[in-house]
């Protein structure tokens, strides 16, 4: 029987609590653990439950809703901050990560599932997080509580990281049993390459754009790209009009008010891919094979791709005081919550206000780099916090650089900025090649990290 310590402390180590002996190192040991239970038969067992108690009641528990890109990141970087020495679980509604820049390639039948996903779980158990495969059904921030569809969370400090939903209602003919499709879901995406394969049958012309209110123009631009690289490897070019329609005011504006030569250099690529432009343009509604405009234009398609904008999950919206009008929590830039201390949002759940107007409403591009700044941030402010310091680090969205690979099929650009959002010092587009080598590339480089956990790594 071990009678030491030491010994004693290693037999209370169990996953996500190997810090015990650090701790108790720490405060010298705290001899009240060894008190009888006079309910307990050996001094092991009562020494092992009282010990476990006082850790469990002592340490916080932080709640992130969502295991994507944000929660995954916030989850495993906060475990990291205090060195283990916190509990962490994460509710997700999806069991799996999935790599979103890749669905451009879906449709194309150039990436399957399987090439885009891995399973949380065994990524989550390794780092000691735990993982409830479940979705959050509502939220009470002055409770400190969670439900879910697989039973009540409490929290110390909750991460909300539940991205976007589509926001097909914002023109009829979109969605689910709709006219056009759409790439922002893996499901969305399989039944965008059901379609192509119906298109390849009897071809017709393509229409590949944005609603008004959307942000998401870099995955618009990928696709129309894709699309006539495609069209060309289909012998399909001539005989097909591909037609890109955006609310942006123009091209390149890609939602974040354009880079320099941003918008030469696109117009050149449409040029030469022979690619039309409508710009500047509100959609009204898609019939079967035809786009309506909020002007009365039509473009009739044999094939259409559109991106709807994105709003917040209901779950949000229906949290008092957390969230704007569109489901996306309101954050101060140490992304807490603007109501609650102790709540936090990243990535695309937390709210962005669009800094100019343009004749047509265009939304913010919440993509992956400021995603998992945001999420870092939230993790050094809740282990702070936890620490008993200031959560003082900060940095507002418009001020996290822009980093992405724009892939046209067997070309690209670049796009870097000091600034995601304006005014800003530097901003370039570097085209060719080299950037759709580059995104092949990084979509292995960053499955990878996060399947091992890596979310310390750029
Ligand atoms: C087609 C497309 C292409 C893109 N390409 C790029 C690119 O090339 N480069 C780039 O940087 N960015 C790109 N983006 C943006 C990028 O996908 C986002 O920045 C990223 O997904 C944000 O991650 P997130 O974790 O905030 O949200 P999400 O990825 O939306 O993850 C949210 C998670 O929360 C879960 N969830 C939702 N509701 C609940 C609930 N009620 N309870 C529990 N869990 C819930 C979901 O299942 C999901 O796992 C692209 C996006 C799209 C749609």
């Amino acid at each position: 029987m071990c009678t030491t310590v030491e010994h004693l402390f290693e037999r209370v180590k169990h996953p996500g609590e190997q810090l015990f002996d650090a701790r108790m190192a720490r405060s010298g040991g705290d001899q009240r653990s060894y008190r009888r239970d006079p309910e307990s038969t050996s001094v092991e067992a009562q020494t092992t439950h009282v010990d476990q108690k006082e850790n469990v009641m002592s340490r916080k528990k932080v709640l992130v809703l969502g295991g994507n890109f944000a929660g995954l990141t916030a989850a495993l970087t906060v475990k990291h901050q205090l060195h283990g020495d916190v509990d962490v679980t994460v509710v997700s509604s999806s069991d799996e990560f999935l790599f979103t820049p890749s669905l451009i390639w879906v449709p194309f039948g150039k990436r399957t599932k399987k090439d885009i996903t891995f399973k949380l779980g065994p990524t989550f158990e390794y780092h000691e997080v735990e993982f409830v495969h479940a979705e959050a059904t509502a939220i009470d921030p002055e409770a400190r509580r969670v439900e879910t569809t697989a039973g009540p969370q409490d929290y110390d400090y909750l991460v909300i990281a539940t991205g976007y939903r589509n926001r097909f209602e914002v023109i009829p003919g979109l969605g689910e049993g709709g006219n056009a499709h759409t790439i922002t879901t893996l499901d969305d995406a399989i039944h965008a390459g059901e379609g192509w394969q119906r298109f390849r049958e009897k071809p017709g012309d393509v229409v590949i754009g944005a609603t008004q209110g959307a942000g998401c123009f870099g995955a618009a631009y990928e696709f129309l790209f894709n699309t006539s690289y495609q069209l060309k490897k289909a012998g399909l070019k001539d005989r097909v009009k591909l037609t890109y329609v955006s609310a942006e005011p123009f091209l390149g504006h890609f939602g974040i008010g354009g880079l320099p030569h941003g918008e030469s250099l696109l117009g050149m690529f449409l040029k030469k891919e022979k690619i039309d432009a409508v710009l500047d343009t509100a959609m009204d509604h898609v019939d079967e094979g035809r786009l309506v405009l909020a002007d009365g234009r039509t473009l009739d398609f044999g094939y259409a791709m559109i991106i709807p904008p994105f709003s917040g999950q209901e779950v949000i919206r229906r949290t008092p005081k957390i969230a704007d009008d569109n489901g996306f929590v309101k954050v101060r830039d140490t992304y807490q919550s603007e109501a609650y201390d102790d709540v936090y949002a990243v990535g695309v759940a937390a709210a962005v206000d669009v800094p100019w107007q343009t004749p047509t409403p265009v939304g913010i591009p919440k993509t992956g780099f400021p995603t998992e700044q945001q999420a870092h941030v939230a993790a050094v402010n809740i282990a702070a916090q936890i620490e008993g310091k200031a959560p003082d680090a900060h940095k507002a969205f418009g001020d996290i650089p822009a980093v992405c690979v724009m892939d046209a099929g067997n070309n690209g650009v670049v796009i870097l900025a000091d600034k995601m959002l304006p005014p800003r010092k530097h901003g370039v587009l570097i085209p060719g090649p080299q950037a759709h080598a580059m995104k092949l590339g990084f979509e292995k480089y960053f499955l990878w990290k996060m399947k091992h956990g890596q979310v310390r790594l750029p």
